[in-house]
């Protein structure tokens, strides 16, 4: 199994890349943030929990994102591997995946950490804001994001460096190249 993690801020183009992952190393793509959208459009109860904090640019509780998580990988059984995008975004739920993993004895073969200087990734989502007029990308809910990544998410590299699995990637060029720099960084974690 290829378990990877994408890693990075928000606005260094995760989701971007994760398309591209998934279609050339056919895994099953587990977006936290694509899954709690989906819950909001469909109106569920957890939607409706998860509506006003993600507005806010809050992160949603451990046992929530674990469920949605845990639910998600349980449909995809039989798949190349996972490719988690944006989770885990705290140490705890890295401890949390880190067990699950390793009960199946498929751990996680690395994790991606895309680099991108503070004043583009603000420049590219206000930019993305006009284009696809998601619920957190104003000014507030930016702000709000980019100190819960800084307090709470950033320690997560640090959790897989320990462990040896932490690639850097550049990611302030254009996508192809930076496609390009993951897919080594795959190659060599195989
Ligand atoms: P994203 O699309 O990955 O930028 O996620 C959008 C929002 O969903 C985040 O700002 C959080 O409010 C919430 N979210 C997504 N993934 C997680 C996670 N792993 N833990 C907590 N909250 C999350």
């Amino acid at each position: 199994m290829l378990n990877i993690a994408l890693f990075g801020p928000p606005g260094a183009g995760k989701g971007t890349q994760a398309k591209k992952i998934v279609e050339k190393y056919n895994l099953a793509h587990l977006s936290t943030g694509d899954m709690i959208r989906k819950e909001i459009a469909e109106g569920t109860e957890l939607g409706k929990i998860a509506e006003e904090i993600i507005a806010r640019g809050e992160l949603l509780s451990d046992e929530f994102v674990v469920r949605l998580i845990e639910n998600s990988m349980a449909q995809h059984r039989g798949v190349n591997g996972f490719l988690f995008d944006g989770f885990p975004r705290t140490v705890a739920q890295a401890e949390i995946l880190d067990r699950m993993l390793e009960k199946e004895g498929t751990p996680l073969k690395g994790l991606i950490c895309i680099h991108v200087p503070f004043e583009e990734l603000k420049r590219r989502m206000l930019e993305r804001a006009k284009i696809e007029g998601r619920a957190d990308d104003n000014e507030e809910a930016i702000a709000k994001r980019f100190r819960e990544y800084n307090d709470k998410t950033v320690h997560v590299a640090n959790h897989y460096k320990k462990k040896g699995v932490h690639i850097d990637v550049e990611g302030n060029c254009p996508v192809e190249e930076v496609f390009n720099a993951i897919t080594k960084a795959i190659e060599e974690m195989k």
